[in-house]
């Protein structure tokens, strides 16, 4: 059981993979939309783990100052936080934005799995180049390529969610 937070620049495809977990995995959904900023969804798994994913919108929305606006979105979303997702496409190129998300993760200390989404767009080849390179900037506790449009590899990636995330309930009703 525990918390998953999904971050990444707008149409990386966050909403689209979330959609698709729910829909695979789960018996029982609730959405609060609690803030403006982040909307949650609590999953309870038919193992009867439960796991929390916030999705952050608020993000995508950066005033003047975007460093400080994303590390502090970041931050929010990040309390109590198991694991972080963090979506990117499949540019192969890094835009701002991602190298924005890049730095701040140095600060943050749970583990975090890179996702390469639309990785039907992609050879083999370009796939590998993506890995390659972000792997050079940050420590990944995994790197997985996904199609969440046609739910490639999402049972992978659950899976190695799963082993990052504490054993037993936690306190969710
Ligand atoms: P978000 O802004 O990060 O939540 O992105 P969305 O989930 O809204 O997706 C943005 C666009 O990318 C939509 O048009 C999706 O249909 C498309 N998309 C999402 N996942 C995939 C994928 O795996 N492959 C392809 N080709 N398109 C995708």
């Amino acid at each position: 059981s525990g918390f998953i937070t999904i971050i990444g620049r707008p149409n990386v495809g966050k909403s689209t993979l979330l959609n698709h977990i729910i829909g695979e995995k789960i018996s029982i959904i609730s959405d609060k939309p609690q803030t403006t900023r982040n909307k949650i969804q609590t999953i309870h798994t038919t193992d009867n783990s439960q796991m929390i994913f916030v999705d952050t919108p608020g993000i995508h929305k950066p005033k003047n100052k975007l460093d400080e606006f994303m590390s502090k979105e970041i931050s929010l979303a990040l309390q109590d936080m198991d694991v972080l997702i963090w979506v990117v496409d499949e540019s192969l190129e890094m835009g701002p934005g991602d190298s924005r998300i890049l730095e701040s993760l140095n600060n943050i200390k749970i583990p975090k799995i890179l996702v390469i989404n639309k990785m039907d767009k992609l050879s083999k080849d370009e796939v590998n180049k993506i890995i390659e390179k972000y792997k050079k900037r940050h420590d990944f506790a995994d790197i997985v390529p996904i199609s969440a449009i046609n739910g490639k590899n999402i049972d992978k990636l659950m899976k190695k969610i799963e082993s990052l995330l504490p054993e037993g309930p936690k306190y969710f009703p």
